[in-house]
């Protein structure tokens, strides 16, 4: 399998099994199988712990994935891919903490994944003390770069954005620029510092390095935004619906950076970073550093893991979705029904045949008598030929890492999707300095926007809030984006740095969060179901970048030595929220 992404970047994972033409899976002869349905960043990590268990022999196991769209197509390839030993849940935040550390010492993850330590901050920033935008360029067609494919295009369009920069400085009064954004002089309504700009001199920078080094002493800064209008910010803030993504670590260095009218010189930022402007920010938090947070391109790190568990041999991808679990008399899985999908789509042809097949594992299309079946005729989407299923038995243990889609299978678990828009932005620099930032903007009297911005080494990017308005599809690759979602996203973190704003949008998507909708738990559910060999690990919520590697570990230990011995999950175990039928 392969997969192409836009900035050239090729993943190959190649199988050592392939589905027959009648979409049947050769059996591996004498093997105890091990299905795991999802490919995503926790089904790449437990295939990758698996293989790594001192307990596993390759000449006894053999590992079958069943992925529906295509690797880290869901939240695993476009989360923000924070790391934060501030995260949670305890039992397993320190744990996967240091997995990841350990990862990246092996493997080079700086070089293959963007593993990197950085600083986080909150900020909170008034948006009306900003200038506006011409809101309207943004939609505009030709700003649209969603089909830019290739470098030679971005290349093309950068000298286009840098050649209009460059005409526009020349005119006075510029009335049109398209294909970027540009600060409208006609509007009025907003202020700007004294200097209308965001890059800040050597003597503001010197302080402010003060400050932070400091152990960021609050000082105060310019401005007019009041201690009471924090106040009432930070009320609103806490009345606001609750998304996980307002979840702010508790353990951390809480002082704040608040603006006050009595000492107007301060500038309210830490020194390194600089590509922020500062007129309207209120307020600022420090939420970690280089000791406790850390990113990765979580895209990159679920298909290296993945490509490295599938090294062994040990491993098979299977392009297909799972229709249904299968299970014995006994109350025991026995396997689970799929039909084929390629590209996206399910294939509803004629390459998959009725025949029983000569493996003892496989039974194409035949209703056996004890399933899970959530998907009623009535239900099911229509693209699903059933006709098409194939079955796969004989399974020792079938591991769900479904994310939002677990629910789909097993209809009383407790989790659900929330979908988030994100984009990535080519900025207008080289390099960006390691801040990710949390925000909370006031973009009207009592509206507040919280995008979160992660620069990369080579990109910048940005998430929003999650929304209900559209269910999970059946597919990730039927997940509706909406363009307007992305651009404000990139509105208002253009008017917080210039150097996003000069630069372009590379790519918007969106995608679902797993949710574990109870009230006493934020997930995520790790371990066996009351169908004996049925497991589930999924409902990570905002952290299962973080999570993954310790999922991993423990889904391998309870396989193969029959408990989690590096961490206490307990309490994470999903007979305490749901049952099977
Ligand atoms: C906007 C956003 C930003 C985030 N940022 C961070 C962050 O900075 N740090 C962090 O730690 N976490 C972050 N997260 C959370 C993190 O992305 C998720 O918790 C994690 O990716 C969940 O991984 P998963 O493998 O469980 O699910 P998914 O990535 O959703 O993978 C599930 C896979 O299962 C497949 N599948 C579904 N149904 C079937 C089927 N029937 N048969 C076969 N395959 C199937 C899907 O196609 C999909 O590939 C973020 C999430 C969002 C939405």
């Amino acid at each position: 399998m392969e997969f192409q992404l836009k900035d050239d970047l090729k993943y190959t994972h190649t199988s050592t099994t392939q589905p027959r033409k009648d979409g049947s899976i050769p059996k591996n002869a004498g093997k105890k199988n091990i299905i795991i349905v999802g490919g995503g960043i926790i089904g790449a990590c437990t295939a990758y712990y698996l293989t790594r268990h001192p307990n596993f022999d390759p000449s006894l196991y053999h590992i079958t994935i069943f992925e529906a769209t295509s690797v880290a197509c869901g939240s695993s390839g476009k989360a923000g891919g924070l790391l934060a030993a501030w995260a949670f849940p305890e039992q397993i935040v320190p744990l996967s903490f240091d997995l990841h550390q350990e990862l990246s010492d092996l493997y080079d993850g700086e070089e293959n994944w963007g593993y990197r330590r950085l600083n986080i901050i909150s900020l909170e920033s008034n948006m009306r003390r900003y200038k506006k935008f011409n809101k309207n360029l943004m939609m505009n067609d030709s700003f649209d770069n969603d089909s830019i494919d290739n470098e030679k295009e971005l290349e093309e369009l950068r000298k286009i954005n840098q050649k209009r920069r460059e005409e526009d400085k020349k005119k006075p009064f510029p009335s049109k620029r398209k294909g970027y954004f540009f600060i409208n002089d006609d509007e009025d309504e907003d202020e700007d510092d004294e200097n209308g700009d965001s890059q800040r001199n050597e003597a503001q920078i010197y302080e402010s390095q003060q400050n932070f080094e400091e152990s960021h002493t609050p000082k105060s800064s310019p401005g007019d935004m009041l201690n009471e209008e924090v106040e009432q910010q930070q009320q609103q803030q806490q009345q606001q619906t609750h998304t996980p993504q307002e979840e702010l670590p508790q353990q951390i260095d809480q002082s704040e950076h608040s603006r006050t009218p009595e000492n107007p010189s301060m500038n309210p930022l830490p020194p390194q970073l600089n590509w922020i402007k500062t007129q309207g920010i209120s307020n600022w938090s420090a939420l970690g550093d280089t000791d406790t947070t850390a990113q990765i391109h979580p895209f990159k790190f679920t298909h290296f893991i993945l490509q490295k568990a599938m090294e062994t041999g040990a491993v098979d991808l299977i392009s297909a979705k799972v229709t249904r679990i299968i299970k014995n008399s006994d109350n025991s899985v026995s396997g689970v029904a799929y039909v084929l999908t390629e590209n996206g789509k399910i294939l509803n042809n004629n390459n998959t045949s009725n025949n029983t097949t000569n493996n003892s594992n496989i039974t194409p299309n035949s209703q056996p008598s004890n399933e899970t079946s959530p998907n009623t005729s009535t239900n099911e989407p229509s693209s699903i030929d059933f006709k098409n299923e194939l079955e796969m038995v004989d399974a020792e243990n079938v591991i769900l890492t479904m994310g939002p889609w677990t629910s789909k299978l097993l209809p009383n678990c407790p989790i659900y999707g929330l979908r988030a828009h994100s984009i990535t932005i080519q900025p207008s620099v080289e390099e960006i300095s390691p801040f990710a930032i949390f925000t909370e903007l006031k973009i009207e009297d009592s509206k507040y926007f919280s995008p979160e911005i992660y620069p990369r080494t080579d990109e910048v990017y940005v998430c929003g809030e999650g929304d209900t308005m559209v269910e999970l599809p059946e597919l990730a690759s039927e997940i509706v984006i909406e363009k307007e979602k992305c651009d404000e996203l990139y509105y208002y973190v253009s008017k917080l740095a210039p150097t996003l704003s000069e630069g372009y949008i590379k790519t918007r998507q969106a995608c679902y969060l797993p949710v574990l909708n109870v009230s006493n738990s934020s997930g995520p559910l790790i371990g066996e179901t009351n169908l004996k060999n049925l497991f589930v690990a999924s409902g990570h919520s905002c952290w299962g970048i973080n999570n993954a590697p310790a999922t991993g570990k423990l889904l391998a230990e309870l396989l193969l030595e029959g408990e989690a011995s590096s961490a206490d999950i307990s309490a994470l175990n999903p007979t305490l929220f749901f049952t099977v039928d």
